[in-house]
């Protein structure tokens, strides 16, 4: 098999690779957006993929990084199938219309004269051709589930435990397994069962390495830092304030609902309403349409009926007025300028008695990870129209990652104790720990080259 890294760096920054297993098939993993690259810088490197090259395309949950860039993909490989799991199709829609949204703002906002990359219609029309397939269930290339075994090219879906939808992909080839995690959390979340991923020797192992460079602290569980977040809202409600969280409208947004909704059902937190940006509700009705049928607890909690968040509307952002005692779920996650959360924190930084809770991971260079870095008493430029100015609110940050810890990672890979290891979605320092961990395993680490193909 021809292994080719179609990312740009060897970091966290987006997923896409392309594995070619010559006549039997050629097959690329994600097509993510780099987060933090403009306009065609944050495309993966399609140019090494020919045109109408590809067979299928795989897609592994419905964060940015991992299918901003699929409809771009999808236009260039006309013949490839495109299989993903239902939720992550039904999440995906409204994720890339968006996504249309934020890059018609941009070319006009910052003048990115080749934004936006595709258009509403172009994807109405992809979408339609999107094949979902269930998890723990053989299918072929060709999109049939359970496949003679004499069928060359075979995939299966694992769930991964880190959002809905999202999943592992098990390629097997002639004999041989080749597993790509995708983002993945083998813990339990509030509403996420961990991941439930095969177990069996693997031959190469494609696995995200997020969290390589993270030592959690002495004694660290979620189960504390939960404890420590409703503290730290308990103080903040004591002293008459409010509490704003920015978070991932996809995945983060509602897990704290629902954390936020028991602990107010426990009446260790009073009942007053909690705010959700848009596109979070919009993916919450997807949480509560599938929850019947998807990898979650707690199934029957409706996020949008029972729990009836309160919806705040970006264009009023600047008027709203912050309510003491009351808890905002606003997108996005770091903070970037122009969302939602970075216009409302101009709310909160003037204010000692509010907070800004962070409670997973922001790109150190991105403004929620200057604001963390800053802290209270510090000062932080959140938004280049205010300039630097002074942080007075508390600024915390509580660790309820959906990414796996490095040990859990360390030990999956120890447990289907691979040929060959291929690091992938981790920035260089997390890369450096999982290299020494396994230098004396005798599995070979791989570190694959940005654009170059390599024969695994
Ligand atoms: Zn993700
Ligand atoms: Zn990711």
């Amino acid at each position: 098999m021809q292994l080719t890294n179609l990312t740009r760096a060897n970091e966290i920054g987006a997923n896409s690779y392309l594995l070619d297993f010559g006549d039997d098939g050629r097959v690329v993993l994600d097509a993510g957006m780099h987060p933090r690259q403009e306009g065609l810088a944050g495309l993966p490197n399609l140019d090494r993929v020919p045109v109408d090259s590809v067979d299928a395309i795989f897609v592994s949950h419905a964060h940015h990084d991992h299918i901003g860039a699929l409809p771009i993909l999808q236009r260039e490989q006309p013949g490839a199938r495109v299989f993903m799991s239902e939720a992550t199709s039904f999440l995906s829609e409204p994720l890339l219309h968006n996504s249309v949204e934020i890059m018609k703002k941009q070319r006009m906002e910052r003048g990115v004269l080749e934004y936006p990359l595709f258009t509403h219609k172009e994807l109405d029309v992809q979408a339609r051709t999107w094949q979902c397939c269930g998890t723990n269930r053989a299918w072929s290339l060709k999109g049939y589930p359970d496949p003679d075994d004499d069928e060359p090219l075979r995939f299966t879906f694992h769930d991964a435990g880190h959002i809905l939808g999202s999943v592992g992909i098990e390629l097997e080839h002639r004999g041989r397994r080749i597993f790509y995690t995708g983002d993945v959390n083998f813990q339990p979340q509030t509403l996420m069962k961990g991941a439930d991923f095969p177990r069996e020797r693997i031959d190469t192992l494609m696995i995200e390495t997020t969290r390589g460079a993270h030592q959690p602290p002495e004694g660290y569980s979620r189960h504390e830092e939960v404890n420590r977040l409703l503290q730290a809202i308990q103080e903040t409600f004591d002293r008459g304030g409010a509490v704003l969280i920015p978070v991932f409208a996809l995945g983060k947004t509602q897990e704290l609902l629902a954390l936020l909704h028991f602990l107010q059902k426990a009446r260790r937190l009073p009942p007053n309403p909690i705010y959700i940006g848009g596109l979070g509700r919009t993916f919450s009705s997807v949480y509560d349409k599938l929850a019947g049928r998807s990898h979650r607890s707690h199934s029957n909690l409706s996020l949008l009926g029972h729990i009836a968040p309160q919806v705040m509307d970006g264009k009023l952002a600047r008027q709203i007025k912050v309510k003491k005692g009351h808890i905002y779920l606003i997108s996005s996650g770091m903070m970037t300028e122009r969302t939602l959360s970075n216009i409302f924190a101009q709310n909160f930084l003037p204010n000692p008695n509010h907070a800004i809770f962070f409670v997973g991971y922001c790109d150190p260079e991105s403004p929620a990870g200057r604001l963390r870095a800053a802290g209270q008493g510090g000062n932080v430029v959140l938004t280049p129209e205010v300039g630097e100015q002074p942080v007075r609110c508390r600024v915390e940050y509580f660790d309820m990652t959906a990414h796996a810890q490095r040990e859990d990672l360390l030990g999956y890979i120890k447990a289907v104790n691979p040929r060959v290891c291929v690091l992938v979605h981790g920035d260089p320092p997390a890369l450096e720990w999982f290299k020494a961990e396994l230098a004396d395993t005798g599995i070979k680490v791989v570190l694959p080259p940005p654009g170059e193909a390599i024969v695994v």
